[in-house]
């Protein structure tokens, strides 16, 4: 019966770290409770970039997930990161 109590701190621990380091929880919590070693790989990967796996629409300012290309609230098509496209360049000048 132990066993299956340390499986289920580690997948708590795993979760709380990755939460922390803006990884999914859910899909951590998973894997540290299967393999419990696993909670010092994901305590030691560096922390994501991103804020979390959401981000805000800028049309609508409603929160869709990280990767959407179009935004589930308003339907508009999301810029790609880092690639940010002046919409008010036509060329006429
Ligand atoms: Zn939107």
């Amino acid at each position: 019966m132990i066993r299956y109590f340390i499986f289920l701190i580690a997948g708590i621990a795993g979760s709380i770290i990755a939460r922390r380091n803006g990884r999914n929880p859910i899909r951590w919590f998973i894997i540290c409770a299967l393999f419990p070693f696993l909670v010092i790989v994901v305590a030691l990967l560096p922390v994501r970039m991103s804020k979390g796996y959401s981000k805000k629409c800028r049309y609508c300012a409603e929160i869709i997930k990280e990767n959407a290309m179009v935004c589930k609230h308003c339907g508009r098509e999301q810029p790609i990161e880092g690639t940010y496209v002046d919409a008010d360049f036509t060329g006429t000048s």
